[in-house]
């Protein structure tokens, strides 16, 4: 195809990525710009399809030697193994696999650059080339293995929770060195190079790879507790990095602009995270919060107190101020519906209903806040906890609905709590406040909650959709 069309037809693709990303700024134009980013992409795929030297002998009659038939192979099997996946995953499990796509993206930008610094090993390109081919190989290595570590986190695995790195800080500088030292042997010196090392710019790349693959576990390792969500919008903004050096690498527009986006809305969303968990980006990074768990206590254990539904309701019928603080359970439970309908009942009640939504809740981004819009609750209801928490002591019930860590007091009032710091839903201020969790199960950040032996806290025990559906029946019922 024609040089000036593809480059048309890239600045097409790449004005439908722009717009894309600008509609899904608001819940009510994001399902537009996931479709006007889906056909930029499209355009972009089958550009770089008809781009002729991209393919090589795209029309060799030898199947194996047809660029064509790889990539169609290679579009089989994603398809295949992504729909099946797709089809398969549960709601909670949406960041697990959110975490896995940005650890792919860091793969194919470090398989992309590993693949031209073998296909242009005889003449490997300016200075500027080479640095941007290494800075590809350092992002994407990191974005890759950091993200199957956060992946196993976020799934519960046990092994990536036990491993402990000691100096970690110390241990990270020299990989980073390490790392760097490759990527300059190999952007900055030839067969006659001073050292007399025959094979430099091989040993190079090979070093800088190990190096970055094993940084990206180090740094991931150990940050727990309820910084995760941090990390993984950080891991996304390297993975459109490691994207945008590539394009640079291989010289193609619509890789750089779309990573560039990627990279600068995953580095805002990243900041805007740590501004919500009151961390710095630095301290996130080289203090590892929450990588240690609290230990419990030696003094007698305060048991949560217990009550049934029909108690509970007798509480919520006289209720005039309540808020609902909802978190990841709610999401296990998908007790979304039931919750709308609990709310419905307590205003027709002559209730006030607002929901407190902490920017961690659940298990990514927004993810009350999809679940909650999914059932209908006016976005007006849905409150921040800066908005709520100097009202929280005027609240007759706070019912708090599968949530944990967000609702923690020893983020406020512990200062060895892996939590600490952290902003949290006050709900503990609330005159009366409801836990709805099936059992004695700690939150992500595995930190025991003082919340739930508070005088003004009664459990109710069960799963969190049936204890709600529960409650509406006995509002039926009256
Ligand atoms: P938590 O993970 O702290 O707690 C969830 C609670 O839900 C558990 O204590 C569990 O207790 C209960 N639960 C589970 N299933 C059910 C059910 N079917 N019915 C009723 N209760 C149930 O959730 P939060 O929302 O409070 O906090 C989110 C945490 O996840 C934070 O630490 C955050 O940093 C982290 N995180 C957030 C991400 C994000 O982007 N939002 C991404 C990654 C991590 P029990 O087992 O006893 O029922």
């Amino acid at each position: 195809m024609n040089d000036t069309i593809i480059k048309i037809l890239y600045m097409v693709s790449c004005i439908f990525f722009i717009r894309g990303i600008k509609l899904l700024g608001k819940t009510a134009t994001a399902r537009k710009g996931n479709l006007y980013s889906s056909i930029g992409m499209l355009i972009a795929c089958v550009t770089v399809l008809c781009e002729k030297e991209v393919l090589g002998s795209w029309n060799s009659t030898d199947l194996l030697a047809n660029g064509y038939v790889w990539i169609a192979a290679a579009i089989i099997i994603g398809t295949v193994i992504g729909a099946i996946w797709s089809k398969k995953v549960q709601m909670t499990g949406m960041p697990e696999l959110v975490a896995l796509f940005n650890g792919f993206g860091g793969l194919s930008s470090l398989l992309v650059a590993l693949t031209q610094y073998i296909t242009s090993m005889d003449s490997k390109g300016d200075t500027f080339t080479c640095v941007s081919l290494g800075l590809t190989i350092a992002i994407g290595a990191v974005a890759f293995t950091g993200s199957v570590v956060a992946w196993g986190k976020l799934s519960g695995k046990k092994i990536f929770n036990k491993i402990k790195i000691p100096a970690k800080n110390a241990v990270n500088a020299v990989l980073c060195v390490v790392g760097v030292v490759g990527i300059v042997a190999y952007a900055c010196f030839g067969a006659d190079n001073p050292f007399g090392i025959e094979k430099i710019e091989l040993y190079g790349i090979i070093l800088a790879t190990a190096a970055f693959l094993i940084l990206g576990k180090t740094l991931v390792l150990p940050i727990g507790g309820g910084d995760m969500p941090v990390i993984i919008s950080f891991l996304n903004a390297l993975s459109g990095l490691a994207a945008a050096f590539a394009g640079f690498a291989i010289n193609n527009t619509v890789l750089v602009v779309s990573g560039c986006l990627v990279g600068a809305s995953g580095l805002i969303l990243t900041l805007i995270m740590c501004k919500a968990m009151n961390r710095t980006f630095a301290s996130l990074l080289f203090k590892s919060f929450g990588g240690s768990k609290k230990k419990a206590g030696t003094g007698p254990v305060k048991e949560p107190k217990a009550i049934s539904v029909e108690d509970a309701y007798m509480i919520l019928e006289a209720a005039k101020n309540v808020v609902i603080v909802p978190g990841y359970g709610m999401a296990v439970a998908q007790a979304q519906h039931a919750v709308k309908e609990l709310c419905d009942k307590l205003e027709n009640n002559g209730a006030e209903v607002n929901f407190a939504i902490h920017p961690v809740a659940g298990r990514m981004p927004g993810h009350m806040n999809v679940l909650l819009a999914e059932a209908n609750v006016p976005y007006e209801q849905l409150k921040t906890s800066d908005e709520l928490n100097p009202q929280m002591s005027n609240v007759d019930v706070a019912i708090v609905i599968g949530a944990n860590d967000v609702v923690n007091p020893d983020a406020i009032n512990d200062k060895s709590s892996p939590l600490y710091g952290m902003p949290i839903v006050n709900a503990h201020e609330a005159r009366t406040v409801f836990v709805l969790k099936r059992g004695k199960g700690t939150g992500f950040s595995g930190v025991e909650n003082p919340l739930f032996t508070n005088d003004n806290t009664v459990m109710i025990y069960g799963d969190a959709k049936q204890t709600v559906s529960q409650m509406v029946s006995e509002f039926d019922s009256e």
